[in-house]
């Protein structure tokens, strides 16, 4: 690759031969509104599940953090950059989710990529749910153990590899909520199971926390059961950024003792930390912020009933449509924007090959003005593709 980078005529070559991406530059994002090239869209396409990324009262915390403490943490956590901020912050998340300890990190790719990269070694094993975020797979797959990916939310296809497997340690991984499905892990099967062989299991919960369960603590939570580890961030609901490990007293130690992330990475800055703690007070008792929500996906579920589409069987703020062909969701998703809508298109590699889709993603500021919307040119774009592809 970095021979062909040299070559910058080739490198396009090659590049155009693979499904090409842009980065779009927004302008603003805000009140459920993104803007970019003037144009306005309803953003159905955003994690800010409750809109708290534009909360006055978070937006203060981060200034009145920033006026406190400065804006940079000037070190790891071993040096200088932990400070007791980070340490009351790190407790409370912990008496939060009933752990003995949380351990924050920069974001939730670092923190799986920490943990697995930590923990496992040679001769151990993984047990991943084959539609695992990246952020789980990636580490996993590079790991000195080895990786089994089990079929999707699929508890016989786990024990079936287990049973055929003979590593030393094992770990099982899995989402709570899942990023491009948006359908729910069957957590306390996998638990059983996980504790019958004698196994960590790490449930990642990115899209589950601040949104389901009791005081927003998340799938395990609403699923009644608690995993070894627990990976959260305060990138989705929480509408700031960072993420953090939960898990007892000996893995946390181990995990301190041993992560490279945490040894050699500049600390989060105190005034986020500060500002992730005031979200926290507000995702606790934001049940009406879930209501709403809630009552936004009850809405689009209803409405959608009738649609000529695929929906996910998902319960979740996140509603795939399957398209299955790429260009097909692509130019949905264009045509889409022209009508005012902003949802993204995901194709393969991030979903499986023929399963491309419209990732619809709901939150707690969206209207039933704007669900309504939302049918009503879902419906009317896709019959006019459909009877343009057939006319082809
Ligand atoms: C977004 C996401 C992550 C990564 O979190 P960041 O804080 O954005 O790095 C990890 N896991 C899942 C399932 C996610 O959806």
């Amino acid at each position: 690759m970095i021979w062909k980078l040299r070559m910058s005529n080739d490198i396009n070559t090659h590049l155009k031969k693979l499904q090409f991406r842009t980065r779009i530059a927004i302008q603003s994002n805000k009140n459920g509104l993104i803007k970019i090239n003037n144009t306005k869209y309803i953003n159905f396409s955003s994690n800010d599940y409750l809109g708290l990324s534009n909360d006055e009262r978070i937006i203060r915390a981060w200034k009145q953090g920033a006026d406190q403490y400065g804006i940079g943490s000037c070190g790891s956590s071993f040096i200088t950059g932990y400070s007791k901020i980070h340490q009351s912050l790190e407790e409370e998340l912990a008496e939060w989710m009933g752990y003995h300890k949380a351990i924050l990190f920069i974001s939730g790719f670092t923190a799986n990529e920490s943990v697995i990269m930590t923990l496992i070694k040679k001769r151990d094993q993984i047990f991943a749910d084959r539609f695992s975020h990246a952020s789980l797979l990636i580490p996993a797959h590079n790991s000195p153990g080895k990786l089994y990916r089990f079929a999707h939310n699929e508890i016989n296809s786990l024990k079936r590899q287990y049973y055929s497997s003979n590593g030393r340690g094992t770990l099982i991984l899995t989402e709570g909520v899942f990023s491009m499905d948006g359908d729910y892990s069957p957590l306390l099967p996998i638990l059983n199971f996980s504790k019958k062989v004698k196994s960590l299991l790490l449930v990642d919960d990115a899209h589950g926390i601040g949104v389901l369960g009791g005081q927003g603590r998340g799938s395990c939570m609403n699923q009644g059961v608690k995993p070894d580890i627990i990976t959260i961030t305060f990138s989705k609901a929480f509408g700031v950024s960072g993420a953090a490990v939960l898990c007892n007293n000996d893995i946390a130690e181990y995990i301190i003792q041993f992560s490279k992330h945490i040894m050699f990475s500049t600390a989060m800055p105190a005034a986020q930390a500060y500002t992730i703690q005031q979200a926290l007070k507000y995702i606790k008792q934001s049940d009406d912020l879930r209501s709403k929500l809630n009552n936004n996906i009850k809405y689009f579920l209803k409405k959608s009933r009738n649609l000529p589409l695929k929906l996910n069987n998902s319960l979740s703020a996140i509603q795939p449509i399957i398209i299955g062909d790429n260009e097909q969701a692509t130019q949905l998703s264009s045509q889409l924007k022209l009508s005012g809508l902003w949802i993204n298109a995901i194709r393969p590699p991030t979903v499986p090959i023929h399963q491309a889709r419209l990732r619809i993603t709901l939150n707690s500021i969206h209207t039933e003005n704007d669900i309504d919307y939302l049918i009503e040119k879902l419906y009317e774009l896709y019959n006019k593709q459909e009877k343009n592809r057939v006319c082809i």
